[in-house]
């Protein structure tokens, strides 16, 4: 007699990374307001602003944080710079505005994908907390 094969063998699944926040930002799945879009970043508002002016600037490439970023993505950290002093001036920040980038838990990094803190609007104070 042929053996018997077995007809519900385990489902062979590929564990699915899952998105992070921004992603599903930049995906539209979940809502934002948008400020910026261009082929390889979005800026939206922070949904917890710390300044009257508090944006987020996300390359479209899920880079995990700053320190994991690789030499190929020079041209992108670069756009990103430039981009965010775009953004401050179509948000009527003139010259005066702060960039930060957390990177890792321990400096405040919650969400993992690299992004740029653009705040303004109110005076801002040096060293933040
Ligand atoms: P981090 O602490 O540097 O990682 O910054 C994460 C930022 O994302 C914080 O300033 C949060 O207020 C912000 N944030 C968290 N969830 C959302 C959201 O759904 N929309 C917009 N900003 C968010």
């Amino acid at each position: 007699a042929p053996a018997l094969v077995a007809l519900s063998e385990p489902a062979v699944t590929t564990p699915a990374v899952s998105k992070t926040l921004f992603e599903k930002i930049i995906d539209r799945e979940l809502p934002a307001t948008i400020v910026y879009e261009d082929e390889l970043c979005l800026a939206f508002k922070d949904i917890h602003p710390c300044a009257p002016m508090h944006v987020l600037l996300v390359p479209k490439k899920p880079i995990v944080q700053l320190s994991q970023a690789a030499p190929e993505d020079q041209a992108l950290l670069g756009h990103l710079m430039l981009t965010a002093t775009k953004v401050a001036a179509l948000e009527g920040l003139g010259e005066a505005y702060r960039l930060v980038i957390n990177n890792g838990a321990a400096a405040g990094m919650s969400v993992s994908h690299l992004h740029l803190h653009l705040i303004g609007g109110r005076p801002l104070k040096w060293p933040p907390a």
